[in-house]
């Protein structure tokens, strides 16, 4: 066996020149294969690109998801945060990262192999499935659809504040701020009201249904029992659904940022909630039977603070509906 104390020193610094250049080959080896965050150029595909590799056509692309078909496949791949990806309406996992340059989108690669174990083969001929059974998702237009509805109006002041203001005068400045801020933001509004009229909520709930948006916001303000109970609240109907719940609970997170105190997210069966068949909340901004947020719910600086964080928990919301 070699002895290392019987090589000359020549030797050995001959051995260690050699294993330094042979540490640092492997380092750069070692750098190209392990773990390390991937290129633009390798780890994404444009949709289109995707769906070629797949046997695919682009069917549709919104703000939201991307559609990909052939004769015996329907890939649905929604593109917010860590969107879900259906095959043939089965979910088979999330998208993880999903970037825009310069306009176009980019997908994971991963994406291809994830698919293609989905897909049936384009000889397969798929069932018929009757139309009222399919229901294929909305095509809106960019950043989706909202309804607002301020609360009461016209023959129905709401409740009266302690420093002597009607409820429903309240509701129609801050809708109307919200309204203009989820304009701003690229988002198509309507109302339920805009000006000082009496509408019913049986009405309100039908003329939502007419319109079919992806979210609606009813705004109100409270009253409570003893004045010195304050807050904002924000209410599903107990039966909601998962995506009401989830927009109650992004809008009354945003909330904070008024520095009310919080009610929390409540359960309420209101007329507004029931009745309307998309994800629907109700919002009531603070309690005006409190002498201080009666005084600031009231003042406009403060109505459009109230706005802006409902709208920025209606956008988080409409992100993920
Ligand atoms: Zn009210």
């Amino acid at each position: 066996m070699l002895k290392i104390d019987k090589v000359s020193p020549a030797v050995l610094y001959k051995v260690r020149y050699c294993l330094l250049i042979m540490a640092a080959i492997l380092g750069l080896v070692g750098c190209q294969i392990g773990p390390k965050a991937p290129t633009t150029m390798s780890f994404r595909l444009s949709p289109f690109e995707l769906a070629s590799r797949l046997g695919l056509n682009v069917t549709e692309e919104t703000d939201r998801y991307i559609e990909m078909k052939n004769e015996a496949n329907r890939v649905l791949i929604f593109i917010h945060d860590g969107g879900r990806v259906f095959v043939n309406q089965t979910p088979i996992g999330s998208t993880g990262p999903v970037t825009r340059l310069n306009g176009t989108l980019y997908l994971p690669e991963i994406l291809e192999s994830m698919i293609r174990s989905h897909l049936r083969s384009t000889s397969y001929v798929a069932p018929v499935t009757p139309k009222s059974q399919w229901t294929p998702p909305k095509t809106k237009a960019a950043g989706g659809l909202i309804v607002i509805d301020p609360g009461h109006g016209g023959d129905d002041p709401g409740t009266t504040s302690y420093l002597g203001h009607y409820e429903k005068g309240i509701n129609l400045r801050i809708a109307n701020k919200v309204v203009a801020k989820l304009k701003a933001k690229g988002f198509t509004v309507k109302m339920t009201r805009t000006s000082d009229t009496t509408i019913n909520r049986f009405e309100r709930a039908e003329l939502t249904n007419r319109i079919d948006p992806d979210l609606f916001v009813s705004i109100h303000c409270n009253s409570l029992p003893k004045s010195t109970m304050r807050g904002y609240t924000v209410y599903t109907s107990r039966s909601a659904s998962v995506n009401s719940r989830m927009a109650a609970g992004l809008v009354e997170d945003a909330m904070t940022a008024t520095g009310l105190p919080s009610r929390g997210v409540q359960g309420g069966d209101y007329v507004v909630l029931v009745n309307t068949n998309c994800p629907a909340i109700l919002v009531e901004c603070g309690c005006l039977s409190n002498p201080r947020e009666a005084g600031l719910l009231y003042d406009s600086s403060f109505q459009d603070k109230v706005a802006t964080a409902i709208a920025n928990g209606i956008e988080k919301a409409m992100a993920r509906l």
